[in-house]
């Protein structure tokens, strides 16, 4: 019986045992569907742990390795998972329009702030001195851009 389940691949007593040696370099680590997790990664999230691990720029895998090594360098593979970010040449092109969609609502935030605060300046004045502001949000935008497309690829194709 023990036999006829492994020729159907089912996972044999001996197989269980050669996965869980594979993840036994950290005390943590455990078996997740694309390879080894440290403690606290969810291989299989909700919503929930989707949005948490954007806000924490987080790989969209294993929710525990950090995208990002400095502030506009990535990371080029998961230090948790060893996922590749960058999936083929120009993945990243797509991340322009989460871009596009992340920048117009906080640069009409930053006008409409100054709205308020500058009663009676001129509308171009406005315009214009809400580019200063904005400007250094941008570091901030390009981060999110990336993870939320990484995201949005992950949710679209599990298979990676
Ligand atoms: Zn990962």
């Amino acid at each position: 019986m023990a036999s006829r389940a492994a020729a159907f691949g089912a996972p044999t007593p001996d197989g269980i045992a050669a996965k869980r040696s594979r993840c036994t370099s950290t005390p943590s680590s455990r078996e997740g569907p694309g390879g080894c997790y440290t403690r606290g990664a969810v291989p299989l999230s909700g919503l929930r742990t989707q949005i948490r691990s954007i806000a924490r720029q987080r790989c969209p895998r294993c929710h525990e390795g950090r995208v990002f090594r400095s502030l506009l360098d990535m990371n080029e593979t998961c230090p948790a998972c060893g996922r590749r970010f960058e999936r083929e040449p120009g993945f990243f092109v797509g991340a322009m329009y989460v871009s596009y969609a992340l920048a117009i609502p906080v640069y009409l935030a930053c006008v409409g702030v100054l709205r308020l605060l500058l009663r009676g300046w001129s509308e171009p004045a406005i315009l214009a001195l809400a580019v200063p502001i904005f400007v250094p949000l941008a570091p901030l935008l390009f981060r999110y851009s990336r993870v939320i497309w990484m995201h949005l690829d992950r949710a679209v194709d599990r298979g990676e």
